[in-house]
């Protein structure tokens, strides 16, 4: 590494993103399989003619669109380019210090170490139980005084598991009021929970300014390619977020694309009913030839097949379906079209058969 560059980030991994290959099926990023609406599709390349311009820098319009579906005020949200910008702006407002910590579970989205250590401060990770869910005690008990902000995601990335409402309302209970909760919920549109007891972080949030719900569009929205982001939370919270973001990095086609896929979003969401079976199919056919698999609430599955890991993960892309391996924890499958499924169904009911 150069003189230059500060010596600590050698020892930071860089985030590695799931990988693509021409004509090889990709299960490995949870994005969605559909294609864009026509309508949203009309809407981005409408923007595109004015690309000669700045886009709006407060993103003011997709603001308000957000704040209107979700019945909170202009000042409660904030956009970024990405969950994952937000995710590093949060670490940016809060952390300061060496000795600052930021707590999460692990393993969970990958994102969140990076961007602690990046920024300086500590990261604190307590170990998913023995169900690859959060143990939402432990991570209570882990608060210290040092301790700025804790991340919790639900659905987990990368298990699927989820904590339903009495269980993160509990939580919320229990931290102290000075230390941030992030409510990660960039899967929250695959949750099936019945309906008191699904876990809607804006409603468990909303009087509550020590809690910020962050929502995605490149899941359930379809967005993956253009980057769009949002939280919800005290407007202090929000107005900090606004101020360290890059500005502009919220794109002009990306606004513009997520105010169209607000206004679809009734024909949006409703994809992701056959995304949800198409997760359970899978689940019922991995374990009926003998895996064990997280119980996913999200658009991907979990094997938990520890050092077999990267040899599995590579065998999957030789049979031409890339999915994700994590070290020598396991891996992770994106629930793709049926027939994408099948062709990663058909490799593992073989390896279920040959290696098991
Ligand atoms: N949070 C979680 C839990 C995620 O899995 C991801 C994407 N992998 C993100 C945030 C970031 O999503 P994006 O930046 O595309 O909004």
């Amino acid at each position: 590494m150069s003189a230059y560059i500060r010596p600590d980030l050698d020892a930071i991994p860089a985030y590695i993103a799931g990988r693509s290959l021409p004509g090889v099926v990709k299960l490995a990023s949870n994005e969605t399989t559909f294609p864009p609406l026509p309508s949203v599709a009309k809407a981005i390349a409408e923007a595109a003619e004015s690309v000669n311009r700045y886009p709006d820098i407060t993103a003011s319009e997709l603001r308000a669109a957000i704040a209107e579906f979700h019945g909170v005020e202009i000042e409660n949200v904030a956009a970024g380019c990405g969950s994952v910008a937000l995710c590093q702006e949060i670490v940016q407002i809060t952390c300061g210090q060496p000795t600052d910590e930021v707590l999460f579970a692990w393993r969970s989205f990958e994102a969140y170490p990076i961007v602690t250590r990046v920024a300086g401060a500590h990261a604190v990770q307590v170990p998913l139980d023995s169900e690859f869910a959060h143990d939402l005690d432990a991570l209570a008990a882990a608060i210290t005084p040092n301790t700025r902000v804790v991340f919790v995601c639900n659905p987990n990335n990368p298990t699927g598991t989820a904590h339903g409402r009495a269980e993160i309302t509990r939580f919320l209970d229990t931290v102290p009021e000075n230390v941030l909760i992030v409510l990660d919920e960039a899967y929250y549109e695959y949750l099936r929970f019945p309906a008191d007891e699904h876990p809607n972080g804006v409603e468990l949030g909303r009087n509550r300014p020590n809690v910020l719900v962050l929502r995605t569009f490149s899941k359930a929205y379809g967005l993956a390619g253009l980057r769009v982001g949002y939280a919800i939370g005290d407007p202090a919270v929000i107005t900090a977020l606004m101020k360290v973001r890059i500005p502009f990095s919220l794109n002009r086609l990306a606004q513009t694309a997520a105010i169209a896929s607000l206004q679809a979003r009734h024909e949006l969401l409703e994809r992701t009913n056959a995304v949800v079976a198409e997760r359970d199919r899978m689940r019922a056919a991995l374990e009926a030839v003998g895996y064990r698999v997280a119980d996913s609430h999200a658009n991907f599955l979990w094997l938990p097949l520890g050092d077999r890991s990267a040899e599995y993960g590579e065998a999957s892309a030789d049979a031409g379906v890339l999915i994700r391996p994590y070290g020598t924890d396991g891996v992770r499958i994106t629930a793709g079209d049926p027939h994408e499924n099948d062709l990663f169904l058909r490799f593992a009911t073989d390896r279920a058969t040959v290696g098991r």
